[in-house]
């Protein structure tokens, strides 16, 4: 569904992605981890451009990211993104929030658009919460919220950008629980995160990355019982 080829990314003198090839399938669930600053949310940034790339190729169905106007309006709908901080916005109700998206970009009426955010809104757990203000709600439910947003687009492909890093502890699995249905429901993700339960548990692959290179890519129980990098030992080692 999404093939990297030879990507190479700087910022200025920094060498940040290091011809990273990278392929996932339909329906694949990939859980990339890594030092701080090996180039994790670049790599996740580059699929749907909020990053461009220096060199190297970039396909979605075949097809070359768009540079600019309409078709890279499309493409950010079919890549769904959710960040670390919960980036809703703040004037809107959750409803409002969720039926934006659906209703400019993607054409949708708006009854339709109220449907179907009602039925994402149950799905992960915020209904209730509709008609509610983003303040109004914790972290947790508010996470909640920005993921049935982006599943609103109907997205090719969801983007997890350490999703739970903000959150308090309590709050981490009620995020990782929906993370985890919707990775066995069939989407297609991504997700940068140093919940090592949710890799385990919900990665049909491990990314492992290190000083903006992918070194090593393994199912998740070859990862965690016998990485065979020295870099990847060192990375477990330490969580332990
Ligand atoms: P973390 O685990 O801390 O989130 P990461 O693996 O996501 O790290 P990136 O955010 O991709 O790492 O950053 C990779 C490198 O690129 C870092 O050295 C970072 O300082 C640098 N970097 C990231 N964004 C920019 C930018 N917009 N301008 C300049 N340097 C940047
Ligand atoms: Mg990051």
């Amino acid at each position: 569904l999404v093939v990297l080829s030879h990507v190479q990314k700087h910022f200025g003198e920094l060498h940040v992605l290091k011809d990273v090839d990278l392929v996932v399938g339909r329906g694949e669930v990939l859980v990339v981890i890594g030092p701080s600053g090996s180039g994790k949310s670049t790599l996740c940034r580059t699929i749907n451009r909020l990053e461009g790339i220096d060199e190297g190729r970039i396909t979605i169905d075949g097809e070359d990211l768009p540079a600019e106007g309409k078709a890279l309006a499309r493409l950010r709908a079919d890549v769904g993104m959710v960040f670390q901080s919960f980036n809703l916005f703040a004037h809107m109700t959750v409803l409002q929030n969720v039926t934006l998206g659906p209703t400019r970009v993607r054409g949708a009426s708006r009854a339709d658009a109220e449907r179907r955010a009602m039925e994402l809104l149950e799905r992960v757990g915020v209904g209730p919460q509709a008609r509610k203000y983003p303040a109004q709600l914790s972290g947790g439910q508010q996470q909640r919220v920005a993921i049935a947003r982006a599943l609103a687009m109907d997205p090719k492909i969801m983007l997890f950008d350490e999703p739970t890093s903000a959150l308090d502890p309590e709050m981490i699995n009620e995020v990782l629980d929906v993370m985890t249905d919707l990775a066995s429901s069939g989407m297609t993700m991504v997700v940068v995160t140093h919940e090592m339960g949710f890799a385990r548990r919900a990665a049909d692959r491990v990314v492992f990355m290190a000083d903006g290179e992918i070194v090593e890519q393994a199912d998740p129980e070859t990862f965690f019982t016998a990485p065979s990098s020295r870099r990847a030992q060192d990375f477990l080692s330490k969580l332990l």
